[in-house]
């Protein structure tokens, strides 16, 4: 190609779970048994009112540009939403209704980060968070953690990575890749630093429904109102309400933050396609009913997949309960985990997305979100892998 592409483009890194999840589709395509543990969707269907509430808007010509920031009733939801079940004092003004959970830390960053600019993200990460600071033209400050914290962030190593050029702290709870949720008091002391140093945190709460065994989750805005100050609330219906195609999120902050946001929004997206706004309204305000049933599910294949894990040589994994995702620690294979990825994909024909995707090599993430029969028949293929390696 002749034509000379913007830097930006060469400093950010291609999705290697895009790559992984190609390969297995060419193996499927030629007719192989291939069992997947790279998704990153609930494995069922919108619930039906949902649906019903978007064909309906859609019938009622709700098919014009709507609000830059969101039909006004979803916004109000949003807000009521986040008063009522997170303690989290918004309006309808604190809320910009955004393409997703990704779009709304897009134009976050977009909004507040520059060069020079260093936004501190703990490792295992979602593997956007760096990039898009990285798009914005800002430096990512990655913090590593490991099983000995169970994969979180202590008070003293965010201190440590605090700089004069520290514009954000992007906390993510219950966390993908990891599974594991901070408790109330963890959530406390990191508000602590926060405000110590005046810092903002960013607050992905994408799988705060998603929760097992009595797991708590605390939003960090709830801590105190000087917290509430300094938090930005990322979040969006793909996961609870098994949304994912819909495209719908949202971000919740400061007014100006949230004109700001308008203002990137509206030179490039414009409002989220209007008649699945009215889907995201029937999703707040109907029954709930189906996050439960969903948790059920994922609850017992959790379960499953971690005795399955437990009685594997060579591995071992925490037990994390939020989100749907697995990160078992494969170090004692001796295999880097693209290799393991690749290697286990080729032999055994099951897909799991390396751990090095997410900033921390030597783990490997396996989703739950699929049924028990690829489960069962998924891990005694793993179980005959690590142990011819070892
Ligand atoms: C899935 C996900 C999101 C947002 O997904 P959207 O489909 O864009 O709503 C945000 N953060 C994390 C950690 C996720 O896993």
């Amino acid at each position: 190609m002749q034509m000379r592409l913007a830097a930006r483009v060469g400093q950010v890194n291609p999705s290697l779970t895009l790559a992984i999840d190609s390969k297995a589709k060419a193996m499927k395509a030629e007719g192989a048994d291939v069992c997947n543990f790279s998704v990153g969707e609930p494995d069922f269907p919108t619930p039906a009112h949902i649906r019903q509430a978007a064909t309906d808007a859609l019938e009622a010509g709700k098919t014009r540009y709507g609000a830059v920031a969101g039909e006004m009733k979803l916004r109000q939801a949003i807000a009521q939403k986040l008063q009522t079940e997170n303690g989290l004092c918004y309006g309808a003004e604190n809320v910009i209704v955004t393409n997703g959970g990704k779009h709304s830390l897009y134009n976050l960053m977009m909004a507040t980060i520059q060069p020079g600019d260093e936004v501190i993200i703990p490792a295992p990460y979602w593997l956007s968070y760096p990039e898009m600071v990285t798009l914005a033209g800002g430096t990512p400050v990655i913090v590593q953690t490991d099983e000995t914290t169970g994969f979180k962030i202590t008070p003293e190593q965010l201190q440590q990575a605090i700089t004069p050029n520290t514009r954000l702290f992007v906390l993510n709870s219950p966390s993908n890749p990891t599974g594991m949720v901070y408790s109330p008091d963890e959530v406390r002391a990191l508000a602590k630093v926060v405000l110590e140093h005046d810092l903002y945190v960013v607050s992905d709460e994408i799988y705060e429904k998603l929760l097992y065994d009595g797991a708590e989750h605390l939003s960090i805005g709830a801590v105190s109102p000087e917290a509430f100050e300094r938090t930005i609330i990322s979040s969006g219906f793909a996961k609870a309400y098994a949304m994912t195609g819909w495209r719908i999120g949202f971000l919740a902050a400061p007014v100006e933050l949230i004109r700001a946001c308008s203002l990137v929004q509206g030179h490039s997206t414009s409002n989220v396609c209007t008649f699945a706004q009215y889907g995201a309204i029937a999703a707040l305000e109907g029954s709930q009913d189906f996050i439960q049933d969903m948790l059920k599910a994922f609850s017992q294949r959790r379960k499953l997949m971690l005795s399955y894990l437990n009685e594997m040589p060579g591995i071992t994994c925490v037990e994390p309960n939020g989100a749907f995702y697995l990160l078992p620690n494969i170090k004692r294979t001796g295999m880097k985990s693209i290799e393991f990825c690749e290697t286990l994909l080729e032999e055994q024909q099951a897909v799991m997305v390396p751990g090095v995707a997410f900033g921390s090599d030597g783990y490997v993430r396996i989703s739950y979100a699929t049924d028990t029969d690829t489960i069962k028949k998924g891990m005694e293929r793993l179980d005959k892998f690590v142990r011819s390696r070892l």
